[in-house]
């Protein structure tokens, strides 16, 4: 162990099962450790760093706003959240957006539009919202409720009331809880990242509006892991052509800095008024600058490149050996082996050079948006041999 990693243990909260790497720096989609050893990176800071390490357009836009004006509060106007939120309407046909710090805040705010949109609408007891069973929605102690995995909830109890776990794929399912709750809103993942990057089928995601408009309840798509970019569309709710009610977004949406976003869409828009919400680094001007710098780059062309890159992944690891299955959407792959757990093919790599991620029992890649082909496919060849070897 080295120096960093003694005192991480020492004065860190034991959260988090780290890998024994220090990185010091980056660029595009290698970084570096402190000896200098090269890692190509395949996880993006988990689906953050949309254009990559020490990205020079990010950090053009994020260093001159620190150096303009870095924050000023809620109470005032800027420039850069107004910019990032007109573009997010563009490019989405929503109507408002309210800024947040995370993922996890992105969705407190959508239950909070579902159950005041709902209270004002059909009446006060009409809170619950609806999830899938394997979802991930965040760590608070709501969006933990809301997540529909037990594993994360036996330890906190008791946690928000009010939410509902439907079986995915399974409109009947979903139908029956809409009528035995009194429901404010659908939250779901188009694609269940966490939970095993679980693609739900555009007939599922149809079907789902089709009962959201029926039993007249918000449709909220979480976009925290899937948005911006990654699935090879803005959001991912676009390959199913649905029109939900809130997207919430965050991870790649900022670049690298904290920024989480909640969009509500025409029948919600003016459900939050003064007072009723509020963060105090929402909307800060450096994330929205750099923000900003992320989502102007997201156009037809790069989402083509996207959805090509993904293609090549499927193409390349499907016959390979010790693969079982491959799901995923665009640059969001889950690779299930068939010789070795994941974690033992993560680790693997990583001594190689290549860093990777799991969820659930698979292999997950999350890279770059903009990862360069040879450098996608040296980390391919390192990759299949590891799922190539044998326990
Ligand atoms: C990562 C993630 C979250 C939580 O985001 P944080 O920024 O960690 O709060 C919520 N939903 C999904 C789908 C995610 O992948």
């Amino acid at each position: 162990m080295d120096r960093i990693q003694e005192l991480d243990s020492r004065f860190i909260a034991h959260t988090y099962g780290r890998f024994p790497v220090t990185l010091v720096s980056g660029r595009g989609s290698v970084a570096l450790d402190e000896q200098g050893k090269e890692y190509i990176d395949m996880g993006s800071g988990i689906g953050v760093t949309a254009f990559g390490l020490a990205d020079e357009k990010w950090a053009e836009a994020v260093s001159a706003q620190a150096h303009t004006l870095q924050h000023m509060s809620n109470l005032y106007y800027t420039a850069p959240c107004v910019r990032l939120a007109e573009l997010l309407c563009e490019k989405t046909g929503l109507k408002k957006v309210f800024f947040g710090n995370s993922g996890a805040e992105a969705n407190e705010c959508a239950v909070k539009v579902a159950r005041k949109w709902a209270q004002d609408k059909k009446g006060v007891d009409f809170g619950t919202v609806i999830t899938l069973k394997n979802s991930f929605h965040g760590r608070t102690l709501t969006t933990l409720a809301a997540t529909g995995q037990d594993h994360y909830h036996e330890l906190f109890q008791p946690l928000t009331p009010g939410f509902v776990h439907a079986e995915p794929e399974n409109l009947e399912d979903m139908e029956r809880l809409l009528k035995e709750n009194k429901a404010a809103g659908i939250l779901l993942e188009c694609v269940q990242g966490e939970g095993g990057v679980v693609v739900m089928s555009p007939e599922y995601l149809r079907g789902v509006e089709r009962l959201a408009r029926q039993y007249d309840v918000l449709l909220m798509v979480d976009e925290v892991q899937t948005g911006n970019g990654r699935t090879g569309r803005m959001y991912a709710y676009m390959h199913a052509g649905i029109r939900p009610d809130v997207v919430t977004t965050a991870k790649g949406l900022g670049g690298g800095l904290p920024l989480g976003a909640c969009l509500i869409g025409e029948r919600a828009q003016d459900v939050l008024g003064p007072g009723d919400h509020g963060s105090t680094f929402g909307g800060n001007p450096v994330c929205c600058a750099g923000a900003v710098s992320v989502v102007e780059r997201l156009d037809d062309r790069l989402l083509d490149e996207v959805r090509q890159k993904g293609d090549h992944i499927r193409e390349c690891l499907c016959h390979a050996e010790g693969v079982r299955d491959i799901s995923g959407l665009g640059l969001m792959v889950g690779i299930l082996p068939g010789k070795r757990p994941a974690a033992q093919v993560v680790r693997g790599c990583m001594e190689k050079g290549v860093l990777c991620l799991t969820a659930k029992d698979r292999v997950r890649l999350l890279p770059a948006l903009n990862i360069p082909l040879p450098v996608l496919d040296k980390a391919l060849a390192v990759l299949r041999e590891e799922l190539a070897a044998d326990a």
